[in-house]
């Protein structure tokens, strides 16, 4: 028996992995069929548009025009609170293992949980973002070192240094430049944003340093951070209120590494129905990979509903006893 601190008794129909927005949908639509479902989540509900990027605009979601990420993403938390979905957050899944024929255990360091059937929507993973890995940078990671912007009202008028040069960190300063933050964005090579992005930093005469890279972070005196950059050994030091690193991410996912499912590049291969290579476990949304494969959040919801009503069919065919496996 594996050992938990909270063991769930009940076998689920269906517990799904991921509270992004292709987990949520899964959930509304596994409650729309009466069927006994639950979320299981790593960090907060929300998946990358509330913990990656609060505060981009989504300008292809269909209703709204134009609508911050985070803000759709409490949408559809408020609608799983509203329908009373069980959902477990800060429960990151360590393991998978088919108990028997019909019955999956889920588990975790602190939870164990037994189910018939698995909507993966797991996403990227469980992300961290990537860091400098330079003196002093950890030492000041929430102290002046941000990954994410998670309050604007933070960053309001800040004198802050960005670093990065791809699309999160273009969008990020243009964000900073609308609430009036005074922004320089700093990258070792050439940006790879959207041209017409970077275009709008360049109207608003955002200082690019290109070629540079931070060497080392320290509290000055007065609270801000001191810090250095290099290029090709010519060094300069700067000092702002605050620092926002915006170089990529670095995923997590272990659990799925253990799994034996069908996979291409770390990816879960699907069919058209949303079924992976093991019975009983489906799944949706930028964990899974097809021919013809769109990573959107639209993509991500559509999926979720095909993979509900697949798991519908599959219950139907399953005959389980409803006793607690030990
Ligand atoms: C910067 C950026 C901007 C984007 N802009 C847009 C846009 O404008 N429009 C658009 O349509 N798409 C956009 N996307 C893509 C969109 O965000 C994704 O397609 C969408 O989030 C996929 O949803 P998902 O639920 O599959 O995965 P995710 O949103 O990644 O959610 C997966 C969830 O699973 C959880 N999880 C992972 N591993 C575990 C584990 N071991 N145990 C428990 N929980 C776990 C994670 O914590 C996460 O909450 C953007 C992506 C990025 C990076």
């Amino acid at each position: 028996m594996i050992p938990t601190a909270k063991e769930i008794n009940e076998i689920y129909d269906c517990v799904i992995i991921g509270a992004g927005p292709a987990g949520m949908t899964a959930a509304i639509f596994a409650q729309a069929k009466n069927m006994r479902a639950m979320i299981l989540e790593g960090n907060q509900a929300g998946g990358q548009l509330k913990n990656l990027y609060p505060y981009k605009p989504v300008y292809n979601y269909p209703g709204y025009s134009k609508i911050p990420a985070g803000e759709l993403a409490d949408r559809m938390i408020e609608q799983i609170r509203d329908f009373n979905i069980p959902l477990m957050e800060n429960s990151p899944i360590e393991d998978i293992v088919q108990f028997s024929e019909n019955i999956f255990v889920i588990s975790g360091k602190q939870f164990r949980v037994q189910a018939k059937s698995i909507i993966l929507a797991s996403g990227l993973g469980l992300s961290e973002p990537r860091r400098v890995g330079v003196p002093g940078e950890s030492e000041l990671e929430g102290n002046g070192i941000e990954y994410t912007i998670t309050n604007i009202a933070d960053w309001a008028g800040k004198d802050v240094a960005v670093i990065g040069g791809g699309n999160s960190a273009i969008d990020n300063a243009l964000l900073l430049l609308e609430n009036n933050a005074k922004v320089v964005l700093i990258h070792r090579s050439q940006l790879r944003a959207e041209q017409d992005s970077i275009e709008k930093l360049q109207k608003n005469n955002v200082p690019i340093h290109l070629g540079w890279k931070p060497s080392e972070f320290q509290k000055s005196g007065n609270g801000k951070v001191l810090f250095a950059i290099e290029n090709d050994g010519k060094k300069m030091r700067l000092e702002k209120d605050k620092i926002l690193i915006n170089i990529g991410l670095k995923p997590n996912t272990e659990f799925l590494e253990k799994l034996a499912v069908d996979k291409n590049n770390k990816q879960i291969l699907v069919d058209t129905e949303m079924h992976t290579s093991i019975p009983g476990i489906f799944g949706c949304g930028d964990a899974v990979t097809y021919p013809g494969k769109v990573r959107l959040i639209v993509t991500a919801l559509g999926e979720a509903a095909t993979a509900v009503n697949s798991l519908q069919r599959y219950l139907k065919t399953l005959q389980i006893p409803q006793e607690e496996v030990s």
